[in-house]
């Protein structure tokens, strides 16, 4: 595959760009995922929540690509927080998957609220142990939430998934990550495609480079470190977005969308979202 590899902390590799599916339905999720495949991408990621497990492992069957060369992450849903419920909701992923395991699973929130986090991740340890999850990590969690997981537990975390772009840049979690060894993995990395990539510094980027405002910003998270997973249906756009390692920003370019950050989210605060 085209797209290089970064190490998690347990020494399983995941391609540093993936293929995102949120807010696909289910029957256009197994197109998507088989042109993004057909494109070279080899990462996936979904969540139960998404309720496109299985178009994305239709795609993944129908395409013939070797099972360890994909890179399979999905995610548990809040409702099904807590040990056992943890254990179901896992064999309801990998059914619906058709999958024998994924590479990474997640917790897709924490709900600090709801004090069930720790329990769950038992239970992601013991499914980590037993062989059926290649690395285990989180999602939306703060360096707080972090910090209690790696003291009530035996595994730190492979990867913390949080939403990452030029206006919401999170220089406290990444810096808390790099000191754990968790990597950084950006959700919206392209800030959901809204008015990031209409921004006249990256716009003005995107044409020194011969390049595109997405490309650009996709650019950007992977030369500060960040494990991307940018969304598309569009097939020009999939071809597009993991079209970007045959360029490099300079250290001018990374200061412009460096100076770009504004903490401006446009998903929910993990402090407050308790949705089931
Ligand atoms: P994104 O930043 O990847 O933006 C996707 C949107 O940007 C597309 O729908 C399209 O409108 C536009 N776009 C994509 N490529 C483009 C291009 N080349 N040129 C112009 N516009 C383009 O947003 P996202 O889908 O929110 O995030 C990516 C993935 O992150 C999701 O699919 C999902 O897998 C994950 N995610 C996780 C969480 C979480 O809580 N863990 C939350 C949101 C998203």
């Amino acid at each position: 595959s085209k797209v290089p590899p970064i190490i998690l902390n347990n020494g399983v590799e995941m391609p540093q760009l993936g293929f995102g599916v949120w807010q696909v339905p289910d029957d256009e999720a197994q197109t998507a995922v088989a042109q993004a495949l057909e494109a070279g991408y080899r990462s996936i990621d979904t969540a139960a929540i998404y309720g496109n497990e299985e178009g994305t492992g239709k795609a993944i069957a129908a395409s013939g690509i070797a099972r360890e060369d994909l890179f399979v992450t999905t995610k548990l849903w809040n409702k099904d927080q807590g040990y056992d419920s943890t254990l179901r909701a896992f064999d309801t992923s990998l059914a619906k998957l058709g999958l024998e395991y994924v590479d990474l699973y997640l917790i897709h929130w924490p709900m600090p609220a709801k004090e069930r986090y720790v329990d769950t991740y038992r239970a992601f340890e013991k499914l980590h142990a037993d062989g059926r999850i290649r690395a285990i990590g989180v999602s939306n969690f703060y360096p707080e939430h972090l910090e209690r997981l790696i003291g009530e537990t035996s595994v730190i975390p492979a990867v913390n998934q949080i939403e990452l772009h030029p206006h919401l840049q999170q220089h406290a979690a990444r810096e808390y990550h790099a000191e754990q060894g968790i990597a950084t993995e950006a959700w919206s990395p392209l800030g959901q495609g809204k008015g990031l990539l209409e921004v006249p510094a990256i716009v003005a980027i995107a044409r020194k480079h011969g390049r595109t405002p997405a490309q650009v910003v996709l650019r950007w998270h992977l030369q500060i470190g960040n494990v991307v997973i940018p969304k598309s249906v569009t097939p020009s756009r999939i071809k597009e977005n993991i079209d970007v390692f045959g360029f490099t920003l300079d250290t001018e370019d990374l200061a412009a969308i460096s100076a770009l950050n504004e903490d401006r989210r446009l998903g929910f605060d993990p402090a407050e979202f308790n949705g089931e």
